[in-house]
């Protein structure tokens, strides 16, 4: 990152994050102190070349910057002690999305760059956006928030795209966005743990949008009614989104298509009713999104309609992952908890429902509405019981215990009645008490459903 050379910087948390950071620092000149709570993180940085120190014993007089990794406490549920010093010293705390907008802002400020937030839909959008762009034959780099860290992309070039997925906490951490468009996708109460009201985390996301060429705002929530209202009234270019309002002005989802209107007119229309990865109205919103943004960089509509309609999706997220007859399979193992199980059991009906594992508070009582859909539950895990008494007699179900019985039993019924139905992996658990991570959740699922018999697979 050579806009940093010369300067005098300290860096903390040296996961897979700050270490592309720290090394990105290093190759542009920046004089770094890089550290972390963990010695073992340390040692392996110092190991790689990386000049580190604790930070407790460092001048923090006439530092430039603390880089900061996500996941650092910045303010709660109390400051990690680092953004304390750096905050008694007067130095600016900031993250690595910061520094890869410093870069371009002075290497290519042109370089074509969408920043997308929201409360949910990020990934989804952002990876949409990136394969449209990439289906159109432009140049195209994806990360931040989404799992890749920005300063391991490829450095900013002049028709080079960057679409990046932001978290509120990284928003806090990069005052100088200022991206080409801003998407704002939806705002509703969550991580206030880490962002205290609802007020300060929509504050934060609104940041996003504040220098943006275009601003994408997401106009379902009160949050987004008033922010695009604001950005109006400054004169700033607003296209608004919804998934389920009539606008006259905006991108508008109405009977699973999606309409570009412009005074009341339907300008561009984009049907999502046969594209599998886009189902459900929360994906009417991403994909109204995601128009929006294409738009504002110049797409044409067929090219848009094309990226849309060879939009794989995003693994473990409503995954469709094979089919056997008239039987579809599908891996939503991102569905840690009962709000995020919601979309997909609103997106199907005549559902296995394959739900369980460690049970979140709450369990799954909220999706009471949804149950009609339910053909049957097969439940795994720890929460099986906890779920097994909130069913009751309202949905049959059985206690499957494991996965691997789950799938089975779940494709035998399934395929009884030779009509179309699902099996769904939307467990509305988090996955620990029998396996790693929601990924080797979604992996073992995928695997089991391709040894079943008849199955069709559907590659990436
Ligand atoms: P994020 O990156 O914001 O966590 P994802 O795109 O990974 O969001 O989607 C996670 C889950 O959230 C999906 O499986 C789906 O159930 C739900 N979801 C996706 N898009 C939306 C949306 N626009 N509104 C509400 N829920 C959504």
């Amino acid at each position: 990152a050579t806009s940093f050379a010369g300067q005098r910087v300290a860096l903390f948390g040296l996961g897979g994050s700050g270490l592309a950071t720290a090394h990105a620092l290093q190759a542009g000149g920046a004089e770094l102190t890089a550290f972390d709570d963990n010695p073992k993180s340390v040692e392996l940085a110092a190991s790689q070349g990386l000049p580190t120190g604790d930070l407790h014993g460092l001048d923090w007089s006439g530092l430039d910057a603390l880089v900061l990794s996500p996941g650092v406490p910045l303010t709660h549920p109390k400051p990690h002690w680092a953004a304390e010093l750096a905050r008694e010293a007067g130095v600016p705390i900031i993250g690595d999305i910061e520094i890869f907008v410093r870069e371009r802002a002075a290497l290519c400020p042109r370089a074509p760059f969408v920043a997308i937030t929201g409360t949910n839909g990020k990934s989804t959008t952002t990876a949409l956006i990136a394969h449209c762009l990439r289906h159109a034959g432009r140049d195209t780099q994806l990360g931040g928030n989404i799992g890749v860290a920005v300063l391991t992309l490829e450095p900013p070039a002049p028709e080079r795209h960057y679409v990046v997925e932001c978290s509120s906490y990284q928003i806090d951490l990069a005052p100088s966005l200022a991206p080409t468009v801003g998407i704002l996708l939806n705002l509703t109460p969550d991580h206030l743990d880490r962002h205290g009201t609802m007020e300060n985390y929509a504050a934060i996301k609104a940041r996003l949008l504040k220098d943006a060429g275009t601003a994408v705002i997401g106009v379902d929530d009160d949050y987004g009614v008033g922010i695009a209202d604001w950005h109006e009234s400054e004169g700033n270019v607003v296209v608004r989104i919804s998934k389920e309002k009539a606008l006259d002005d905006g991108i508008v989802y109405r009977d699973g298509t999606l309409l570009s209107m412009r005074d009341g007119r339907i300008e561009a229309e984009f049907p999502l009713a046969g594209i599998g990865s886009l189902r459900g109205r929360h994906n009417g919103q991403n994909a109204a999104a995601a128009v929006a943004a294409l738009t504002a960089l110049g797409l044409r509509a067929a090219e848009i309609q094309a990226g849309l309609e060879s939009f794989p999706g995003l693994v473990h997220r409503m995954e469709q992952v094979g089919r056997a007859g008239p039987v579809l399979f599908v891996n939503d193992s991102k569905a840690t908890n009962a709000d995020a199980a919601a979309p997909a059991l609103a997106s199907f009906e005549r559902i296995h429902w394959i739900a369980g594992g460690l049970p979140k508070e709450g369990g799954i009582a909220s999706l009471e509405s949804l149950f009609p859909r339910v053909a049957k539950a097969y439940l795994i895990g720890e929460a099986a019981p906890a779920f097994a008494a909130t069913l009751g007699e309202r949905i049959p179900y059985e206690i499957s215990g494991t996965l691997d019985v789950a799938v089975e039993n779940a494709a035998r019924d399934a395929a009884r009645s030779g009509a179309e139905e699902v099996v769904l992996l939307s467990p509305a658990c988090a996955s620990f008490d029998q396996f790693r991570n929601f990924e080797v959740r979604g992996d073992s699922f995928r695997q089991l459903v391709e040894a079943l018999p008849g199955i069709d697979v559907f590659r990436k």
